[in-house]
């Protein structure tokens, strides 16, 4: 897709949250003052918006100078101001996919059930079987016989391989004939689906560390990706599910997904800037366009201007 309809998609898909932030900016803009109610409005919106609170002061304190230094502020002057230290809070860059020295990239997809873990997968697959490359799905949430159905129908739709076993099959069986499949067809990407059932976690974590044990054991360095897929619209249970699945697997990567569901899209600003781990991509919708990579400097654009 072209950059403008791609910064399109992401203006639609953050319009909750944007609404949410630039409302107040700009009746304190009109205003032409910032007394202590206007900088009190602005807080708790920054942080309903769940931008966390050391990023809502910083916002604060670019406001507060702004006006210091310059008396009136043109609109467009203040969001500038705004947008570079939301770019300085995060990362001048967007964070690419990490690349297998050899084919292949073994990427390792796991998070609560619901998030957008396997449809994240099918956007992601259909991303790459567009570039040309060859994409294998594995099949590793043997535990409900649906999700093996969905990611079949899913690699069928993208045009990705598949490896399955029957329901209730060894997870880590799975994964290992997967690795094994992707390395006889020189496939350039094998993408793992994994169960998300939180209500009995240690098993979960202990399952998915034994496929992450498993691939490593027929791939160098696999997975080269552990990468959550978390829901926007779930707010601090996001930041819960990271720090769990973090301390138990060492996450790679990030996805927020739905974040066109939710005035919260600060949550992304706030998870990158508590876990120190990459934001890859975002969901602004349920179409395969939907999936983007995450460039900081596009995102605060999309949210302030
Ligand atoms: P899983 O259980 O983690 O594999 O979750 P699924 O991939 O089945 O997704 C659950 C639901 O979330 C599906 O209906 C998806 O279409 C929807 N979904 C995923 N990502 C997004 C997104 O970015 N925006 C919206 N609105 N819906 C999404």
């Amino acid at each position: 897709m072209a950059l403008r309809g791609i910064l399109s998609k992401l203006k639609t898909g953050l319009k909750k949250t944007h609404d949410r932030i630039t409302d107040p900016l700009v009746r304190l803009v009109t205003g032409r003052r910032v007394d202590q109610d206007a900088l009190d409005e602005l807080e708790a919106t920054f942080l309903l918006a769940d931008m966390g609170v050391e990023t809502t002061d910083r916002l604060l304190g670019v406001i507060r100078e702004t006006y210091n230094e310059e008396g009136r502020v043109e609109m467009t002057r203040l969001v500038e101001r705004l947008e570079a230290e939301l770019v300085g809070e995060l990362s001048e860059d967007a964070s690419p996919l990490n690349v297998a020295p050899q084919p292949p990239t073994v990427i390792l997809v796991v998070g609560v059930n619901g998030t957008g873990k396997t449809t994240t997968i099918a956007k992601l697959g259909k991303m790459m079987v567009d570039d040309g490359k060859r994409v294998l799905f594995a099949a590793c949430d043997t535990f409900r016989a649906a999700a093996i159905e969905q990611l079949a129908i899913w690699a069928d739709r993208v045009g990705a391989d598949l490896v399955k076993h029957q329901h209730g099959a060894d997870p880590a069986a799975v994964a290992f004939d997967a690795a094994e499949a992707g390395l006889a067809r020189g496939t350039d990407s094998v993408m793992i689906d994994t169960a998300g059932r939180l209500h009995t976690k240690v098993n979960l974590m202990e399952e998915i560390k034994k496929i992450q044990r498993t691939l490593a054991k027929k791939i160098a360095d696999a997975p080269h990706e552990t990468l959550l897929v978390l829901d926007a619209t779930t707010g601090q249970n996001a930041l819960q599910q990271a720090r769990l699945f973090n301390d138990a697997l060492g996450l790679t990567g990030l996805v927020l997904t739905k974040l066109d569901g939710t005035a919260k899209g600060g949550i992304v600003v706030s998870i990158q800037r508590e876990f120190h781990i990459p934001v890859k991509f975002i969901g602004v919708g349920e179409g395969f366009d939907d999936l983007q990579r995450f460039v900081p400097a596009e995102f605060a654009r999309a949210l302030l201007e």
